[in-house]
Order: C-alpha cells, then structure tokens, then sequence
C-alpha cells in the first residue's frame, strides 16, 4: 500500500491508501477521489519541499507542539503558511515527481545545492527523512478560482 498527501481545491489535507502509484493514477483520472471534508473532487498530491533554510533542524525538539485551539492560532498559522510557500515558489526549483531523486542527489552532493520542491509519495518522503534527509510539506495553496475544470 501507498499513502499520499492528499489536497483539494479548498486546501483541505487528506490521506489517501493505494494499492499502487498507477491506483492513484486511474482514481484520480476518473473522478473517483473526493476531499472527505468538503466532497469536493478537484483533489491532487500534496507538494513537498524542503525544510526552509533558518530552521533548525537537529537536535531533540524541545516543549509541547503550539496549540492550535487558541484564537486566531490556526490564521496566523495559515498566513505564516502562505508565506512559506509563496517563497518557496519564487526562490526553488519545480521538479514534479522527480523531487525524492532530486532531494536524495542533493543531500549525497551529487546534484547542485538550491531549494527544490516537487510531489512524493509518503513511503518516498518516510525513506527521504529516515535518511537525513530534510522534506516538510508545502502549505496548501490559496484556493484559485482558474484551476476549476
Ligand atoms: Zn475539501
């Protein structure tokens, strides 16, 4: 089985189980994917990038992750979120599925250091992490009224 993050037109994040890659493929070719939140199915894989840069990403994680039940916690989260991801748009490199090949030459040195971001599948990005490799899910994008039909 393989797991996908899954997005859909109103940036509702989902996982989706596949017997394969093709699975996803023909499903989502046929309409058959549906966003479990809002029925909607202009759904597709969720991009993944690379940890931005600035953050640090060794060493134990310290104290209890933010709660994002306060007021306002899960805006500010959510513009923060359009922040990274309009840099990570304008400054990387759009590699579609090569990204876990790409990410993985990067890391090892053989592929020139920059930004990338592009799509994996979850078993992909598990494998990228257990190897050092530093991945992050891109923010959903805003919805965009273009991309309908
Ligand atoms: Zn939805």
């Amino acid at each position: 089985m393989i797991r996908y993050a899954l997005l859909c037109e109103h940036g509702h994040d989902f996982e989706g189980w596949f017997g394969a890659s093709s699975d996803y493929d023909d499903q989502h070719a046929r309409g058959l994917l549906e966003c479990p939140v809002c029925g909607s199915k202009v759904v597709r894989k969720a991009i993944m990038a690379p940890a931005v840069s600035g953050t640090k990403a060794q060493g134990p994680a310290t104290g209890p992750a933010p709660s994002l039940s306060e007021p306002g916690a899960r805006e500010m989260m959510m513009q923060a979120a359009q922040a990274v991801r309009q840099h990570v748009e304008q400054n990387f490199d759009y590699v579609g599925d090569a990204f876990a090949r790409e990410a993985r030459a990067i890391h090892e040195g053989k592929s020139e250091e920059r930004g990338i971001y592009g799509e994996a599948s979850g078993g992909e990005v598990k494998k990228l992490i257990e190897d050092g490799v530093r991945v992050a899910p891109l923010p959903p994008a805003p919805p965009r009224k273009r991309e309908i039909n």
